[in-house]
């Protein structure tokens, strides 16, 4: 089965959710605040954060050659 990945608009919690059927308007709720203001993210292995636009992998601290407008 199929796991996707909400966020929530409220409280900006991540969680994952097991698809328990083919429906795709299936009522999802936030398990931190029981909002049902969220939203399917794609949940592709690699979760890429898109800040700085940078495409390089960085993963220990100082591993970012150019982090220029992010402290
Ligand atoms: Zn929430």
């Amino acid at each position: 089965m199929p796991i996707y990945e909400y966020v929530c608009k409220k409280c900006t919690k991540h969680f994952e959710v097991l698809s328990t059927s083919s429906n795709d308007a299936e009522i999802v709720k936030c398990p931190e605040c029981q909002s049902l203001e969220v939203k399917k993210t794609i949940s592709s292995g690699t979760f890429r954060m898109s800040s700085g636009g940078s495409s390089l992998p960085c993963g220990p601290p100082s591993g970012c050659p150019s982090n220029s407008g992010f402290s």
